[in-house]
């Protein structure tokens, strides 16, 4: 065995052994819109974990009747009526959509994702969905019909749960933003490279990142090339992993 070979092997081996063993993989399942005749459509979804609102992104899509789809938390809805009031102003704009309760990774094993402690069990997981779904019927918004899980990862077994109470699963095709860390000019850029089908993440409850500016200017981009936005209610959305099918 070559030396370098030998190296990888042993990596691979010390990663075995330090995984704890109820540790699943987890799967990042992606989502497209149907293509249609005449093409140029794509679908802008935005996360609001916590935290507060990106008003910079916000307003911008109110003022350039710009739709998207809102996926929300428990947590998020609590603490800014203020832009919820905005969105239920504008029907033909937004749509909101169920991120969960508490924000906790749909994975039914304890387990880290980027940080964040896992639902860790399947009762868990199925708290955190019927949360979501309970704080947006609050709101007066219609019933959920799309998940998100915290992290976007999730275990299998947790997609199948989901779906078993009635919601598809809402991946991506297009990280925007990296999870709202990314700076301006980068975030504009992959946004804007957006194409007829895409459906892009990023996330509107980050009002100080540099991220949120570029948001704007991609979408922004977008429609001076003649894109339009659909939500995800409105278009046929195929993902993998069997979180729409
Ligand atoms: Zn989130």
């Amino acid at each position: 065995m070559r030396p370098f070979q030998k190296y990888f092997c042993a990596i691979a081996i010390s990663l075995w052994v330090i995984s704890p063993g109820n540790a699943q993989l987890l799967v990042a399942p992606t989502l497209h819109i149907k293509a249609e005749a005449g093409g140029g459509r794509v679908a802008l979804t935005l996360d609001a974990c916590g935290g507060r609102t990106d008003t910079r992104i916000l307003s911008a899509l109110v003022e350039n009747k710009i739709p998207a789809t809102i996926f929300v938390t428990g947590i998020w809805l609590k603490h800014n009526a203020a832009a919820v009031e905005i969105m239920r102003a504008h029907p033909e704009l937004f749509e909101l959509e169920n991120h969960g309760g508490r924000h906790v990774p749909a994975v039914d094993t304890p387990q880290k994702i980027y940080g964040i402690r896992s639902a860790g069990s399947p009762e868990a997981v199925l708290a955190e969905v019927e949360l979501g779904a309970a704080a947006l019927a609050v709101t007066g918004e219609p019933a959920p019909k799309w998940f998100r899980g915290a992290t976007a990862e999730y275990s299998p077994s947790a997609i199948a749960m989901i779906r078993k109470l009635g919601f598809k699963i809402a991946g991506f095709s297009i990280n925007g933003d990296g999870g709202s860390l990314l700076g301006a000019k980068e975030t504009a850029r992959r946004i804007a490279a957006a194409k007829d089908g895409d459906v892009i993440i990023a996330h509107i409850n980050q009002p100080t990142h540099a991220a949120g500016e570029g948001v704007v200017q991609g979408l922004l981009a977008l429609k001076a090339k003649g894109l339009t936005f659909v939500r995800l209610d409105d278009a046929d959305g195929v993902g993998d992993e069997g979180t729409t099918d």
